[in-house]
């Protein structure tokens, strides 16, 4: 489904080069739960951020679903991005609207009735467990129910992809088992095939099904799960 090829990424700083990515290759099949993980400066950000795009490469490809979405003019990419969502660490809401609200955000970007909306967001809160949360703005969720509506609002518009970027990292670990198992109930239920990127162990051993690691810009081991973490 997403084919990473020899995929390189520089930045660069009062002239200082910083190596993000050193040419990553990389298969992601569908319906995988994929984790990418390593120690921060990696560069797990970095690929993840090419994966939709809000990053730039410098060379190489990405190709998802047959086409190489790095040669994409604004109209693909802004059709691609309908399918790739993104969860993160700090959630990401919009603090002066409800969770109604929220969650309706791109929904009314992509132009739908209101009858529409206000359904497809009421599902969508119960898909999350958090349909009596409606009016609540985020300042009187916790966490794990911030992260719940970030989630309804990155599946409003059924992506088949979804970015996670240390997305139980605020977590207390009890919350983080709750929400990894929403995840992968929706990995299991919607076929959405999820790439996450941590630098927690236990995330990995909880919900990917494959693992990458990542170090300095490259990777350094990839494979199915059990497979990578075996004990020698
Ligand atoms: P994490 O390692 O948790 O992804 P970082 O603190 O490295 O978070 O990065 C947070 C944001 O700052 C990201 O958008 C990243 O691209 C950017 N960033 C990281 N390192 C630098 C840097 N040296 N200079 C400028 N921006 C950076
Ligand atoms: P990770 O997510 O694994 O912590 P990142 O992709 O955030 O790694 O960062 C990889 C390297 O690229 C780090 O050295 C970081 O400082 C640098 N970097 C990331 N984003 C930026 C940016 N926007 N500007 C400059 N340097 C950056």
């Amino acid at each position: 489904m997403i084919e990473i090829k020899d995929l390189k990424k520089s930045y660069l700083i009062n002239g200082n080069k910083t190596e993000a990515l050193k040419g990553i290759n990389l298969k992601i099949e569908k319906g995988q739960v994929f984790g990418i993980i390593g120690k921060s400066g990696a560069g797990k950000s970095t690929l993840l951020r090419c994966l939709n795009l809000l990053e730039t490469p410098d060379e190489g490809e990405i190709i998802v679903e047959g086409r190489d979405i790095t040669k994409f003019n604004k109209r693909e990419l802004r059709e691609y991005r309908k399918n790739v969502s993104m969860i993160f660490q700090h959630f990401n809401l919009l603090s002066n609207s409800n969770v109604y609200k929220n969650v309706a955000f791109p929904l009314e970007i992509a132009g739908h009735k209101r009858d529409y909306i206000d359904k497809r967001v009421r599902e969508l809160l119960k898909i999350v467990g958090i349909e009596d949360k409606e009016k609540e703005y985020p300042s009187n969720l916790s966490g794990g129910q911030k992260q719940r509506v970030a989630i309804a609002r990155a599946l409003a518009n059924n992506p088949k992809i979804l970015l996670c970027d240390e997305a139980t990292s605020a977590l207390d670990p009890l919350t983080t088992k709750q929400i990894l198992d929403l995840l992968l109930e929706l990995n299991k239920t919607l076929g959405l095939t999820i790439v996450l990127i941590t630098h927690e162990m236990d995330v990995v051993d909880r919900i990917c099904s494959n693992v990458a690691v990542m170090e300095k810009g490259e990777i350094v081991e990839e494979g199915i799960k059990d497979e990578v973490f075996k004990s020698p």
